[in-house]
Order: C-alpha cells, then sequence, then structure tokens
C-alpha cells in the first residue's frame, strides 16, 4: 500500500501517446493493489527546446532527482535534426543520466511464442523460446575515456582509451547478480579477456563479487566474439549477460533484433539509488506520431519494470507482463506487430483498453 511519485518526461514524436498510455495501466494497477501513483510532468528534448531554448531544463533535472522514479517516452524528431549538437534533443538523456547516476542499464529481450513468426531465427533455434536480460554498464569505458587525434607511426591517427575501475565493475557485477536473483540465478559475464586488460580485471572483480556475495548465482565467462555468434545460434542459453558499455551497446540491439518485436522492448537505466529511468528501446516515431498508430506496450513494460526495480513490487509487475502477455495470445496487434498474423491492427489508445481490460 504505497504511494510513489513518479516523474512523466513524455517527450517527442509518439512518446506523449505511449507515456499516457502507461499512466492509465499504473493507475490501474494502483487500483486493483492499493498502491498510489503520483505523476509529474517534465519537459525534455524537442519539446523542451520549443518551449525554453533547452533541451534538458533545470526543471527537470530537479524534479526527477526529487521523484521516486521517471517514465520517459522518447526524444527527437526531424524539426530539430538541424540543430548545433550542444542542443539537440538527444542531450537530454546523457544529461538525466549523468544527472541522477545512472551507470546501469537493463534491456530484456525475449520471444513471444505469439510472435515466434516474426523472429529471424531458424524456428528449430528458438522452438523452446528465450527469454534474457542485458546489464550493460552505461558511464564508463571507452565511451568515457580519453581520446584525440595525433601523429603516429603512419601519419595522422586518432585513439580513444578503455579504462575501468575496480569499484565500476563491482557495482554493476551486484546489479547483475541482484536482477538475476529476481529472475533465473545464472550470469554470463562477457568480456575479451584474451586481448584486453582492461577484460582480464573485469573477470577478476566479478568473480571475486560472485563468490563473495551471490553464491546462490551461477556465474561464468564468454568472449563477446563467441556471444555475439551464441545470441543467434543458442538464445535460449542465456539469463542475464553482464557486460561492458561498448559490448553492451552492441550486443543489445543484437538482442533486440533478434526478437523480431523491437516495439516490445523495454528498458531500465539504474543507479547507486531505487531510482531509476524508464522507457522504452524504441525512438519517437516521428513518421506515426499523433495518428493513434503507436504501439504503446514497450513503454507499458517498461513501466513494468519500474514496479519490479524501483519500488520492488513483483506481484505487480507480473499483473502487467501477463497482460501482455494475453493481449499477444489472443491475437491483438497494432500495425507494427501484425506481420503475418492477418489480424486488422488496433490503435494505441485500443490497444491500452486491451491491456485494461485484462488487469
Ligand atoms: P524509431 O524507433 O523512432 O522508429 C523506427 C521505426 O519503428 C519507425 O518506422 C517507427 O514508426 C517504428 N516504431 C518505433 N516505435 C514504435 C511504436 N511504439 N509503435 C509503432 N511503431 C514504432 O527510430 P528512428 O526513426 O531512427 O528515430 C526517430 C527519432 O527518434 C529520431 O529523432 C531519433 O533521434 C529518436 N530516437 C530517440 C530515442 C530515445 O529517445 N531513447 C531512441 C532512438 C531514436
Amino acid at each position: 500500500m504505497g504511494t510513489y511519485n513518479i516523474a512523466l518526461v513524455k517527450g517527442d514524436g509518439i512518446g506523449p501517446e505511449i507515456v499516457d498510455s502507461a499512466v492509465e495501466i499504473l493507475n490501474a494497477i494502483g487500483k486493483k493493489f492499493g498502491h498510489t501513483f503520483n505523476f509529474t510532468p517534465y519537459l525534455a528534448g524537442g519539446a523542451a527546446i520549443d518551449a525554453t531554448g533547452k533541451p534538458l531544463p533545470q526543471e527537470t533535472v530537479d524534479g526527477c532527482l526529487a521523484s521516486d522514479s521517471v517514465l520517459l517516452g522518447a526524444v527527437g524528431g526531424p524539426k530539430w535534426d538541424t540543430l548545433p549538437a550542444d542542443i539537440r534533443p538527444e542531450k537530454a538523456l546523457l544529461g538525466l543520466r549523468k544527472a541522477m547516476g545512472l551507470y546501469t542499464n537493463l534491456r530484456p529481450s525475449r520471444l513471444y511464442p505469439a510472435l515466434k513468426a516474426e523472429c529471424p531465427l531458424r524456428p528449430d533455434l528458438v522452438e523452446n523460446g528465450y527469454d534474457l536480460l542485458i546489464v550493460r554498464e552505461l558511464t564508463g569505458g571507452i565511451y568515457f575515456g580519453d581520446r584525440g587525434r595525433r601523429e603516429g607511426q603512419y601519419g595522422p591517427e586518432a585513439w580513444d582509451t578503455e579504462a575501468y575501475s575496480v569499484m565500476e565493475i563491482e557495482r554493476i557485477a551486484r546489479a547483475a547478480f541482484d536482477a538475476a536473483r529476481k529472475r533465473r540465478k545464472s550470469v554470463i559475464s562477457i568480456d575479451k579477456a584474451n586481448v584486453l586488460e582492461t577484460s582480464r580485471l573485469w573477470r577478476e572483480v566479478v568473480h571475486r563479487i560472485a563468490e563473495e556475495e551471490y553464491p546462490d548465482v551461477e556465474c561464468s565467462d564468454m568472449l563477446v566474439d563467441n556471444a555475439a555468434m551464441q545470441l543467434v545460434k543458442n538464445p535460449g542459453q542465456f539469463d542475464v549477460i553482464l557486460t561492458s558499455n561498448m559490448f553492451g551497446d552492441i550486443l543489445s540491439d543484437e538482442a533486440s533484433q533478434i526478437s523480431g518485436s523491437i516495439g516490445l522492448l523495454s528498458s531500465a537505466s539504474l543507479g547507486a539509488t531505487p531510482r531509476g529511468m524508464y522507457e522504452p528501446a524504441h525512438g519517437s516515431a516521428p513518421d506515426i506520431a499523433g495518428q493513434n498508430l503507436a504501439n504503446p506496450i514497450a513503454t507499458v513494460l517498461s513501466a513494468a519494470m519500474m514496479l519490479r526495480y524501483s519500488f520492488d513490487l513483483g506481484a505487480e509487475a507480473n499483473c502487467i507482463e501477463a497482460a501482455v502477455d494475453d493481449v499477444l495470445n489472443a491475437g491483438i496487434r497494432t500495425a507494427d506487430i501484425v506481420g503475418a498474423s492477418g489480424a486488422t491492427p488496433i490503435g494505441c489508445t485500443e490497444m491500452t483498453a486491451e491491456l485494461l481490460k485484462r488487469i
């Protein structure tokens, strides 16, 4: 019977439609389980540029930091594509991640039995489906290391550096093991320890944390090149994948593609406190914005992740996920997931109503 204050950052394009849908679902969950969800809207992205000249107004940062968690739609669109880099809508996402200290990115990918036909993998490879979670380090590694241009052995060259501290590896490893405890208790840590020193340290630290703090969770390693192959060969072997910023960036896109339903994929960014930022894996889809064509499921599932990971409301999260399964099993589809099913597509508001019926 809790009260939770949620900052809503609807953003641009289909952002407002899909976030409104998730709010309706959360309100229904509140009613069913006796919780109160308070929502406060904040501007970010193109909408904020139009209203204030800045992609991430200070009021938004302060509001998100004061909230229990943040639900975000998506930012960006052609209207703002020609602005200089420092005032582009995407700046808002990086700015929020930084201000909120969000160093863990969680990206689930699963094969919905009802959408098996959309999976690009051979049917025999995914006969038993798969359900995995990528835990990606989000604020360290080569994307944040020193870089530059210089004169090298063969003339002008560019360089980037990867650095990971023990502290950064420890905290992302704990995030992965904690997540695994809420799932099937297995972590595969992915690195390139045959070549990279950062990966060798990564491996050492991950195993120490596993042995000292998580003896109940199975832990093993895989080289990233092998992991890229295994994801398309036997995705069912993975429960939680723990990996660095760059490897996670690449593998999470591979994992979302093999699900065949990128419009259904949610994501969470977490830090040292329970407060997180939850958003769909897709963008603002300006081509369909304002036409009641958007699929709200990725955002609704992101709200479910918020319940599970920020508020520790597992039963409530399960209830939302079961409603999504049920809608898909009933053959109810928005246009993006009609595929070869032959179903007549419904809109965002109708999909929301179908989900509400099942909560
Ligand atoms: P996109 O994910 O917005 O759209 C790709 C395609 O998928 C489009 O055809 C779109 O209509 C469709 N699509 C996406 N989400 C959908 C949904 N929920 N329901 C139905 N169809 C959906 O990617 P894009 O076209 O490359 O980018 C559009 C804008 O979004 C750009 O400005 C980009 O910078 C921005 N973007 C934002 C984020 C974010 O806010 N996290 C992420 C990616 C892209």
